[in-house]
């Protein structure tokens, strides 16, 4: 189980920051995937007072604080507006209620996870990230980049028109994927986002190769077939729609 020396609920972000820097010191989320780690710590910077919290609707975009939680994204109804069904179609699968109203947004993110169903979701929607040193820049290119040691801040999600679709094999309801993809439907064609390859979520066109690998819940072939099957269906029901 995790450990740590101290607990400090960070006043500001640059106190957050400065925290952050050793590498005996650790930001937490809602710490549903820290708490699983051995490590042992010497400070806990914990963000719940920084309001990061909120889901704020601009013109343009929603502004969304690291701090919210996979729950205030499943239910929010002006997100059902702009996106359909596909935030709780993503996210009804991790694990149960409780854990999405204290799992967040900005840990989904910060930990970078090969399965992660809020990467995938929010990959095809232009998603930005905003953090306090590094400042902003889209999801993909923050994905690619070496990881550094900084606070993420806000998440912004362009108000567009456009198709989602998406869908996730599982072998129980609320395990990891087998795959997930998210398809969207612009007024430039279609646009998938392909996680759980096993590898992290990966931006593609239709006509374009994706590469799978196998793990303990599915071989490279059978990720393949999942994937021509899914992106045929998804595209002929958003052509209908
Ligand atoms: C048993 C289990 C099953 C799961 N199944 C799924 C699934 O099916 N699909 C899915 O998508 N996800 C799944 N997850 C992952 C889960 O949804 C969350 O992504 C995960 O718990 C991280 O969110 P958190 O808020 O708990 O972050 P934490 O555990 O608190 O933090 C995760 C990482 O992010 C860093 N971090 C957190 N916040 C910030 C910030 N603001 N700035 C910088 N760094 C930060 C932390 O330092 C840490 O490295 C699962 C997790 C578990 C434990």
């Amino acid at each position: 189980m995790i450990s740590f020396e101290k607990y400090v609920r960070a006043e500001s972000l640059q106190q957050a920051y400065e925290l952050y820097q050793p590498i005996k010191n650790v930001v937490g989320g809602g710490m549903m995937w820290l708490h699983l780690s051995n490590a042992e710590y010497d400070t806990f910077i914990d963000l719940c007072d920084l309001g990061l919290n909120e889901i704020e609707e601009e013109e343009d975009y929603f502004k969304i604080g690291s701090m919210v939680t996979l729950s205030q994204l499943e239910r929010n109804e002006s997100f059902k507006e702009y996106f359909g069904s596909a935030f709780e179609d993503a996210l009804k699968h991790i694990v149960g209620v409780q854990f999405r109203n204290c799992a967040t947004v900005g840990g989904s993110i910060c930990a970078r996870l090969g399965f992660s169903d809020v990467i995938t979701l929010l990959l095809p929607l232009e998603t930005e990230v905003e953090f306090f040193n590094r400042g902003r820049m889209s999801l993909e290119k923050f994905l690619t980049a070496p990881n550094k040691r900084d606070i993420l801040k806000y998440i912004y999600i362009p108000k567009k028109k456009r198709i989602i679709r998406y869908e996730s094999v599982r072998k129980t309801y609320t395990d990891i994927p087998v795959l997930a993809i998210c398809a969207v439907k612009n007024d430039d064609g279609y646009l998938f986002s392909v996680g759980c390859r096993p590898a992290i979520a990966k931006l593609i066109k239709p006509e374009e190769e994706v590469t799978f690998g196998s793990n303990q819940r599915g071989s490279k072939e059978y990720r393949q077939h999942l994937y021509s099957v899914l992106k045929e269906r998804m595209m002929k029901e958003m052509e209908e729609e």
